[in-house]
């Protein structure tokens, strides 16, 4: 988006004035002077590149090199903000200054994100100096694995991959699991198409992902274990990559860390692109160098996963709760969401919404707040007409869902499911039985073929939806077409197919009269 160009604008533009802007130079030298950070995502993709003046938290959205020298001569020397490159409120044109005040984060909470855009992802000591690694001292020098397991069993604490199973309930698993050797590991394949929660919390907070590593891994008995993370994520590889070295070379992993008598260790392993690598077995399957395919369950991985041993296995965006909460005790977590669902929510707020990006949200919240509050209505005046949510796994909500509160179990209700957290708005021009096609070509081209329901279900559920679309389907098809979608998911083998008919069963559900349109049309 041009923010390295920005940041170096900044660079060059200090140097001219003489004044220094590197955090080191500054401690040394009498007023003015600034100290030039650079951070992961914000979440306000739409108004990137950004720039947030600390300690006022005040904002420039959209930032080219060209301003740099206002901004400087402007916001630092004559102590004015540059009014243009504040927010403008869309409808009423207020410019609002501080990101704490914009609409879009107003209404957001940061657990899992709240490093995100702060920390510098490259500099361990910045993240020490945000308070990085003190859970992991808490843990070991004041907490008993059980004690951990306990705080974050109490947390309520789900997985924030998609299933959704308790976290602390895994741990428990694998610790009282016999067998001396246990593995940890964080699945980073994230590969629902237009999700990025977990690329952003990587790429902009690894040592978070870290410390909430070690910290199960001290829980459950490991002493190793692997970041599984997408080879299409480079920038995510390379931070983690630099994380690990950095956190070795100070102490704070690998052997005897900090002293204690704990060891771990992290390795990296790089996913080839395949969407089912996100399923627990074939993640493992795939970390062990074999073909990545689901096998059945049981035996669960807390029994029985890396090469056999106990393994746990926690999404990114669920290891980077676990710092706060040992900080912060399960009490302030439950603060947040519902009772079932405690804590908050990450989503990649996409589609034909007004200000799209990274959101998080406590649970419970409603989708008209993220919609309306947070992404600021609709594009160009469109009206509303329903969220695509837990991209291929998840379902599409119409209008009357608006207010229905987004947690793991009421979506499961009206046919959804959170999944990893991608969520596309949709306008009242959109096809809903495009949108079901569009995630049976996905799944379709991702199935692993292990099983026929699966494998070949798919292939006639896109063969049905393409009759429909263009033109060739008869009445009797939407009929055989919901009959094969519960087929398949009655009778797939692992998670993918089991959820994939899902955004096929609930656009019939909610958008049937679309259906019926395009077979009257094709007559
Ligand atoms: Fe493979 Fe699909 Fe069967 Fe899963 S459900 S094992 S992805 S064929």
């Amino acid at each position: 988006n041009g923010s390295l160009g920005v940041y170096e604008a900044f660079q060059h533009e200090l140097v001219q004035r003489g004044l220094p802007y590197k955090l080191e130079l500054v401690q040394e030298v009498e007023h003015p002077a600034v100290a030039l950070n650079a951070s992961g995502c914000h979440g306000f993709c739409q108004m990137g590149p950004l720039v947030r003046f600390e300690p006022a938290g005040i904002l420039y959205c959209k930032v080219k090199p060209a301003d740099v020298p206002e901004i400087v001569e402007e916001h630092l020397v004559n102590g004015r903000p540059v009014e243009r490159l504040l927010y403008h409120h869309p409808a009423t044109g207020r410019v609002v200054a501080r990101e704490d005040d914009i609409p879009f984060y107003r209404h957001q909470v940061r657990i899992a994100l709240e490093q995100c855009g702060r920390v510098n992802p490259e500099d361990l000591n910045d993240y020490l100096a945000h308070s990085g690694y003190q859970a992991l001292e808490k843990v070991l020098f004041e907490m008993t694995p059980p004690d951990v397991i306990k705080e974050v069993l109490d947390s309520g604490l789900r997985g924030r991959g998609g299933a959704g199973f308790p976290t602390g309930r895994k741990w428990t698993f694998a610790r009282n699991a016999p067998g001396n050797k246990k593995y940890f590991i964080c699945n980073g394949d994230e590969g629902d198409p237009g999700a990025f929660m977990d690329r952003s919390v990587m790429e902009g907070a690894p040592h978070r992902v870290l410390e909430g590593m070690m910290i199960a891994g001290y829980a459950i008995g490991a002493d190793e274990g692997y970041i599984y993370v997408r080879a299409e994520y480079p920038l995510a590889v390379k931070r983690l990559r630099k994380a690990i070295a950095d956190a070795e070379a100070a102490g704070l992993l690998g052997e005897n860390i900090l002293d204690s008598g704990f060891s771990f260790r992290i390795h990296i392993k790089e996913g080839a692109g395949a969407f089912v690598c996100g399923e627990e077995t074939a993640l493992i399957a795939s970390v062990e160098g074999q073909r990545g395919m689901p096998r059945p369950r049981p035996p669960f991985p807390a029994n029985s996963g890396l090469w056999g041993c106990p393994t746990v296995i926690n999404n990114v965006e669920t290891l980077a709760n676990i710092a706060p909460i040992i900080m912060r005790g399960a009490g302030w977590f439950r603060r947040y969401g519902t009772p079932g669902s405690p804590g908050t929510k990450t989503f990649a707020l996409a589609g034909q919404v007004a200000h799209t990006g990274l959101v998080e949200v406590p649970m419970g919240i409603t989708l008209r707040e993220i919609v309306f509050n947070i992404g600021g209505g609709l594009r160009e005046g469109k009206s509303f007409k329903a969220v695509q949510i837990g991209g291929p796994s998840g379902g599409c909500l119409t209008e009357e869902h608006l207010d229905l509160p987004l947690d793991f179990d009421s979506l499961q209700k009206v046919g959804a499911m959170i999944g990893s957290g991608g969520m596309v708005v949709l306008g009242q021009d959109s096809c809903m039985v495009e949108v079901a096609r569009f995630f049976m070509t996905f799944v379709q081209n991702e199935s692993c073929g292990k099983c026929v329901p699966c494998r070949e279900g798919t292939r006639r559920m896109l063969e049905l939806l393409t009759s429909v679309t263009n033109g060739k389907a008869a009445e009797e098809d939407l009929a055989l077409l919901e009959e094969l979608a519960q087929t398949v998911k009655d009778g797939a083998l692992c998670g993918l197919g089991k959820t994939a008919p899902n955004p096929v069963l609930t656009t019939l559900r909610y958008f049937r009269p679309e259906y019926e349109a395009h077979v009257r049309d094709n007559k």
